[in-house]
């Protein structure tokens, strides 16, 4: 039996467990039904887990935190999850992840330890997915993609081994899982990165009327690229209901790595090139990061509090509804004509409806472009910004049209990208997968993944719709 061979716990259908311990950060995937969800303690329980499966002919399904927007990391099979392997450790010149670590839990772990890493701006996506896939965050300008500073892994294989990979210890493997996306190769349980020398920052927010939205947009786009490598910045278009006044806003947000006096600067530099003055213009405390990401994501809560509602007893982060998403990576600033193409396609015309959309955008470019593009697996190394569009459905079962009303829609902002687009970013995957996906997310190096690929799992025993040499490109379809 399984659950004798494990340290963790094993919760099967049957269990009074399993209804949470199925759940992923999007409802949408409340209704899988895996066949058992093993919380692996150890790289024995996952061995043990991969040796239960080839047994039985079961999937793996491969669980770090559960942030898959397309649902990867569940399914029918078994899932292994890596939740409680959530170490964060400094270890000399290093730093210790266990792979299910959450980005909240790491940054705080580490802020005694006078470590900090570079997460992304969501406190509760895992280390395992995360970095894997890229990595993207407000810390990427200043210090590259998450994976630019992993220094070495230790992974379960397919056939039941685990090893360490390094640059000198199976290379193309750590190639790979800098940016070949996760649930390829084998199971991480454990990444060393090189931590950045904990910088104090100063987390801001501003809000601007939608009226002003063609030219935030296209300025925000131009003052990011000329901006420094200090400056870490999102901006989202918020629908009319979480709009002050019930009116859709723009928010632009982040953090600033330099003396408040220069973000002070900055963000009168923003508000002039926009030609427009915010509603609002908020600068926080300067802190570490897990200071400045607390106080924007989780507000009053403790970082128990913080973690996805269901993950524990004292949970109440907020879960993600029934999605539809498009997003893209674009190498330039858009013009004015391209951000009022970009903005048409949100449809401010949808708030009359009451329907809820965004469209968001993460800046990159900084470190993360200094990078050869072949060097690690990450591709994208003229990525400027990730833009793209989400429309959720809060209550699908009373919406039965929901389904085919959000495809609609995601193709129709996806329409909008595809003028500006340099690839795709294999963690923010569209929930449409376009035929040309693994070209589109890994470029030149595709060809490489897939070598890496047929020598350490030949026989896809680790697969999903969007990993390396699975199955041929699905289409999502909407329900
Ligand atoms: C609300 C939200 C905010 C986000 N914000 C950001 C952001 O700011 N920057 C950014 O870059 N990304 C962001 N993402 C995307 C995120 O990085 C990816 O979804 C990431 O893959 C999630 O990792 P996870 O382990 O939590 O998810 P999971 O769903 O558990 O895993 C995602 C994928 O990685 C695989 N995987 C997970 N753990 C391992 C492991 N240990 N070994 C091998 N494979 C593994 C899974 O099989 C699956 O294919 C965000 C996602 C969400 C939902």
């Amino acid at each position: 039996m399984l659950r004798d061979r494990l340290r963790g716990e094993l919760v099967e259908p049957a269990d009074p467990g399993f209804p949470l311990a199925r759940q992923l950060q999007n409802t949408e995937y409340d209704t899988v039904r895996p066949h058992a969800v093993a919380y692996c303690e150890s790289e024995d329980d996952v061995a043990a887990c991969l040796r239960h499966a080839r047994e039985h002919g079961l999937r793996v399904h491969v669980r770090g935190n559960g942030h898959s927007m397309n649902g990867w990391s569940t399914g029918e099979g078994l899932v292994v999850d890596l939740s409680r392997m959530n170490h964060a450790v400094a270890d000399g010149p290093l730093v210790r992840l266990g792979a299910g670590v959450q980005s909240l839990d790491a940054l705080d772990a580490l802020k005694p330890q006078r470590r900090q890493i570079v997460t992304g701006t969501f406190p509760t996506v895992s280390a395992g997915g995360f970095l894997t896939g890229g990595g993207i965050g407000w810390q990427t300008r200043k210090f590259g993609m998450g994976s630019d500073r992993i220094a070495a892994a230790r992974v379960v294989l397919a056939d039941g081994r685990t090893v360490r990979c390094s640059a000198t210890e199976e290379p193309d493997l750590y190639w790979a899982l800098r940016g070949g996306g996760g649930g390829s190769f084998g199971v991480v349980t454990e990444f060393a990165v090189r931590p950045v020398d904990a910088p104090v920052m100063t987390g801001f927010e501003t809000l601007w009327a939608y009226e002003d939205a063609v030219d935030v947009l296209t300025a925000w786009q131009e003052w990011c690229v000329e901006g420094p490598d200090e400056l870490g910045t999102s901006l989202v278009v918020l629908p009319g209901m979480f709009g002050p006044g019930g009116r859709p806003v723009v928010r632009v947000w982040g953090v600033h790595l330099g003396p408040t006096e220069q973000l002070a600067a900055e963000l009168d530099a923003l508000a002039e090139r926009a030609a427009a003055k915010p509603l609002s213009r908020t600068v926080g405390s300067r802190g570490v990061y897990a200071d400045v990401m607390h106080e924007a994501l989780c507000g009053s809560k403790t970082v128990a509090q913080c973690h996805r509602t269901g993950s524990g007893p004292e949970a109440e982060g907020h879960r993600h509804p029934y999605t539809r998403q498009s997003y893209r990576l674009t190498a330039r600033a858009a013009t004015r004509a391209q951000s009022a193409a970009l903005l048409d396609a949100w449809d401010a015309s949808l708030d009359r409806e009451g329907r809820e959309r965004y469209l968001l955008c993460i800046a990159v470019g900084g470190a993360a472009n200094r990078v050869p593009r072949t060097e690690t697996a990450f591709v994208h190394r003229d990525a400027r910004f990730l833009i793209g569009y989400q429309m959720a459905c809060r209550d699908v079962a009373a919406d039965p049209g929901a389904g085919a009303r959000l495809t609609a829609w995601a193709d129709r902002a996806a329409g909008a990208l595809a003028p500006l687009a340099c690839g795709s970013y294999i963690n923010f995957p569209s929930s449409r997968v376009s035929e040309d996906w693994e070209t589109d997310c890994f470029g030149e190096n595709r060809a490489r993944l897939l070598e890496v690929k047929r020598a350490y799992d030949p026989e896809n025993f680790f697969r999903h719709a969007q990993s390396i040499g699975g199955r041929p490109p699905t289409t999502k379809v909407a329900s």
